[in-house]
């Protein structure tokens, strides 16, 4: 009987109504592109919210997932398994400094592991973590009290304790801060949800500074930046090069190519009379049932050995900088700002945006969402970052080929005289 029922009728009466979803039905995806239940192709310049690197139905992927599910699926974290230690050592490789990694399942919970990780560090005398104003760090409650926008805290309180935020960039602000409850201070290289932003090398070098002098962690949120996307390994060497290194790491979206892996790596430095930092969450302190089962972890292996083989941060920084380029030849007044690394990239609208995508009443969503509609009438997915920025995140292995119509896409709808989609 549910069979007559469309995949839409069904989500409405059954799936608590969280999510403000597109009208749109994928079924079925190929490398950067999708197609809809009706037949409609699309290209997928949002990869998941940054997470298919490698495009959809890659078939190293598919191969060595379906390999490990004829094999070994899940025993939980009672054994040890050999995709899980593999993949712990070539993350370790990846930070290029000595540590220990933590495998759970999502951003949220990798995040959560470095919130632990600073309560323990603070040793019941210090509890307090600065992060940012704009920053995102999940929907957990710590998640959620961590980021720096009120939207995700709104009906929520009381919130975890122990958290201020600061603006981003703001050196000063962050000293200021300072207090003695303070541990550890979170910060995104790159803000993702909140519009692409980039720090400066002198900002995550004063904060590393800071750190130093107050007995802080350095926790980088690398959930969204991480793992390549910018063309490098680590979001924050694509801007300070060695010149940072942190004492903790969370990653998740781009790590296994859909399937549901987070990570954090923690430091194996000195702290003070307690031994290695990546030993204090010790035996017992935490933990999780699927973190890290050996089907993810083939996934999470066999993404970071294409990405090598294929040469795609190389791909991911030269297309970053080609895409840049092209969308800067798009003569329109709706575009205050162009923010890009590698293929982490933000397009900031301002007013004239609203006159050519007027809201209506039926339709109050914000500008940016608006075009994002505009865009998959033209064939193209592209993400929502707050109001007034579009991201592209296309898949780290995309072509020069799906670039130039990608930003012709965006360029039809933009210079398209009258507004192209204002309700008739
Ligand atoms: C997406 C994201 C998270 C949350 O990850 P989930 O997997 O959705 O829990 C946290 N931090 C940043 C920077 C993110 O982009």
């Amino acid at each position: 009987m549910t069979h007559s029922l469309t995949t839409r009728k069904l989500t409405h009466q059954y799936l608590i109504p969280t999510y403000g979803r597109f009208d749109l039905e994928i079924v079925r995806g190929s490398g950067s592109r999708v197609w809809t239940e009706t037949g409609k192709q699309l290209l997928d310049f949002g990869a998941g919210i940054a997470v298919c690197s490698l495009g959809h139905a890659h078939p190293e992927v598919g191969k060595a997932v379906a390999h490990q599910c004829t094999q070994l699926l899940h025993t939980s974290n009672l054994y040890y398994t050999r995709p899980q230690a593999e993949l712990a050592r070539q993350l370790i490789n990846i930070v290029g400094a000595d540590g220990k990694v933590f495998f759970c399942n999502s951003g949220a919970e990798a995040n959560e592991g470095l919130i632990k990780l600073t309560r323990k560090f603070g040793d019941a005398k210090r509890y307090e973590m600065i992060t940012f104003q704009g920053s995102f760090h999940g929907r957990t409650m710590a998640g959620i009290s961590a980021t720096g926008q009120e939207k995700v805290k709104k009906g929520f309180a009381p919130l975890v304790p122990g958290f201020v935020h600061v603006p981003y960039g703001d050196l000063e602000a962050v000293r200021a801060a300072i207090r003695p409850e303070t541990a550890a201070i979170l910060v995104e290289p790159i803000q993702g949800e909140g519009g692409i932003r980039i720090a400066t090398g002198q900002f995550l070098q004063g904060l590393r500074r800071l750190c130093d002098e107050h007995n802080l962690l350095l926790l980088f949120d690398e959930i969204q930046c991480g793992l390549g996307r910018t063309g490098d390994w680590c979001g924050w060497k694509s801007i300070a090069g060695e010149s940072v290194i942190p004492d903790g790491i969370a990653w998740a979206k781009g790590i296994a190519n859909g399937l549901p892996l987070g990570a954090f790596w923690v430091s194996s430095r000195n702290c003070t009379d307690r031994g290695a930092l990546c030993d204090l969450l010790g035996l017992g302190s935490h933990g999780t049932t699927y973190g890290g089962n050996p089907v993810v972890c083939a996934a999470g292996l066999v993404v970071l050995e294409v990405i090598e083989k294929e040469n795609l941060l190389k791909n991911a920084l030269e297309l970053g900088a080609y895409c840049r380029e092209e969308l800067r030849t798009i003569q329109s007044p709706a575009i205050t700002d162009i923010r890009a690394l590698g293929l982490m990239i933000g397009i900031e609208f301002g007013i004239a945006l609203d006159s050519l995508l007027p809201s209506t009443p039926e339709d109050p969503r914000p500008p940016a969402t608006r075009l994002a509609m505009a865009l998959i009438s033209e064939g193209l997915l592209a993400i929502p970052a707050g109001e007034r920025v579009l991201r592209f995140l296309p898949p780290l292995n995309v072509t020069r080929f799906e670039i130039d119509e990608a930003v012709e896409k965006l360029r039809r709808i933009l210079q398209t005289p009258g507004s192209v989609l204002s309700h008739p």
